[in-house]
């Protein structure tokens, strides 16, 4: 017998006699359901049951590719769709394992996770990180029958090679910094001196965040084009360099759900990419990240979506690149207007633990649209709360920091606050320890900022680890600002 959750009966409802009518039946008869099952998950994943969900099957066994905050809201989200897939994660971290079955499998091992999803019977899979899509892990789930969400290795470029998408930006005249390509050191340092400093100099592959140099003057941006021509700092990755003129302004970001030449804009989150309080200190992976963030007004977004967005996956889809993914776009807003610092090709982190919990319509039904070529049947629809995500890291990161710490989290929460798990692990005695840089995200989610940081904060004065480090100022910018 078809159960309430089950695509079978969602068509059946669907087809018999109008979804306005059967939507608020549906989800009552949800709601019984999942406390019949003793399994409700907190509210801020609950999104309301949509109309494209009644019509929409969706994949009932979910694999989760990654092992950070990110691929932990995923899962969440996941975990929150109405239809109540079962969900596992590949390596998954400490929190993840504590909410869905983790299998030991690294993200890059394109094979093992190949063989992974099709022993477990996967009908979808999610993929978190940029290495395994630029390793082509789509391409290789998709050849084996297994639908997945995430660009192609040829979408994946955007993000994997600097040189590729600066290429692609002029083509198309998509506002971005001029800049110049190298492989050889003496026209690069010819070039340099003809630029004024400060200067950006960019390794063109993956560099885990490391492969951007922003030089304040000559000395520094030769040593860098040295380093990475020469001295083989970032390996591949370094051989070709781009080397760019520097933007000033506000730094923001916005993520698209892409699907060919259709694309839904998510809600804008502001990430602090700097370690120290004020934006001090070297670059991390992020900080902290809230949203909504006001910087981008709504006329200011309109201007960005037919300036930036709109071009951007045009340009793609005429390149003849079939992008089913998140394309997130790095921006400068200059006093010229929003520029293009770069594209990634999956969702960012720690944005994605900010954006995914205001989201109204499930976020598997807009991946899974977005798999299936049929986002445009989707309406994205948004909640009108704040969510703020502070990460607290090993303190020593981004150099040397010390793992195997003992973590001990509160035991009781404030409403609509969750842990993002990301450099964590269960150790042998199932005690949760430190794995990473950054080792948790405190989320939480109000109807002012305000409320929403401090609900935050205060887990994060409660949590205790041996070397625990955070911003205490995410946010503060905008709450500045009102
Ligand atoms: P990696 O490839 O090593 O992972 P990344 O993807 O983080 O690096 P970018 O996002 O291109 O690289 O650059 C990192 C940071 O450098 C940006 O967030 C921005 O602060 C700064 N940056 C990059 N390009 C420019 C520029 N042209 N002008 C000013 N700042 C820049």
């Amino acid at each position: 017998m078809a159960g309430f959750g089950d695509p079978a009966l969602q068509i059946q409802l669907n087809d018999r006699g109008g979804a306005e009518v059967c939507q608020p039946l549906f989800a009552f008869l949800l709601s019984i359901r999942q406390a019949c099952a003793g399994r409700r998950e907190p509210l801020i994943f609950e999104p309301p049951v949509f109309l494209p969900l009644l019509a929409m099957p969706l994949p009932a066994r979910i694999l989760v590719v990654g092992s950070g905050g990110r691929e932990h809201a995923l899962v969440k989200a996941c975990l929150a769709s109405p239809t109540h897939p079962r969900v596992i994660a590949a390596p998954g971290n400490g929190g993840i394992a504590l909410e869905a079955p983790c299998f030991p499998v690294l993200a890059d091992d394109l094979a093992a996770i190949v063989a992974l999803a099709k022993r477990e019977q996967i009908e979808y899979a999610i993929v978190g990180p940029e290495v395994p899509l630029s390793l082509g892990l789509v391409d290789a789930l998709v050849a084996a029958g297994i639908p997945a969400y995430g660009p192609k290795r040829d979408g994946a470029r955007l993000e994997a090679s600097k040189i590729f998408t600066k290429q692609l930006l002029q083509k198309y005249r998509i506002p971005t910094a001029p800049a110049a390509i190298f492989t050889e050191v003496v026209p690069a340092l010819n070039y340099l001196r003809t630029r004024p400093v400060p200067i950006v100099v960019k390794a063109d592959g993956l560099a885990a965040g490391k492969g951007v140099i922003v030089a304040q003057t000559v000395a520094e941006a030769e040593s860098a084009v040295r380093d990475m021509l020469e001295g083989g700092l970032f390996g591949e990755s370094g051989r070709r360099v781009l080397i760019e003129d520097c933007l000033f302004g506000e730094e923001t970001s916005v993520h698209l759900i892409v699907s060919g030449r259709d694309y839904l804009t998510l809600p804008i989150a502001q990430d602090h990419k700097r370690v120290g309080d004020n934006d001090t200190g070297p670059n991390t992976g992020g900080m902290g990240t809230y949203s909504p963030a006001e910087v981008v007004t709504p006329d200011l977004l309109a201007r960005i979506d037919r300036e930036i967005c709109r071009p951007s996956v045009d340009a793609i889809a005429a390149e003849g690149i079939d992008f089913r993914g998140t394309l997130f776009i790095g921006l400068m807003l200059t006093a010229e207007g929003p520029q293009v610092l770069e594209y990634n090709t999956r969702f960012g982190d720690p944005e994605t633990q900010v954006i995914l919990p205001r989201l109204a319509t499930d976020p598997l039904a807009l991946m899974w649209a977005a798999t299936q070529g049929r986002l445009h049947e989707i309406k994205l629809d948004v909640k009108p709360d704040y969510a703020v995500c502070i990460v607290v890291a090993a303190r020593g990161y981004p150099g040397h920091y010390h793992k195997g710490e003992p973590i001990t989290l509160p035991s009781v929460l404030p409403p609509e606050t969750w842990v993002a798990h990301a450099g964590t692990a269960l150790d042998s005695r199932h005690q949760l320890v430190s794995a990473g840089g950054r080792v948790l995200g405190i989320c939480a989610s109000a109807r002012s900022l305000r409320v929403a940081a401090d609900r935050a904060y205060s887990v994060c004065a409660g949590l205790q680890f041996a070397s625990k480090y955070f911003r205490r100022d995410i946010g503060a910018r905008q709450l500045n600002r009102q």
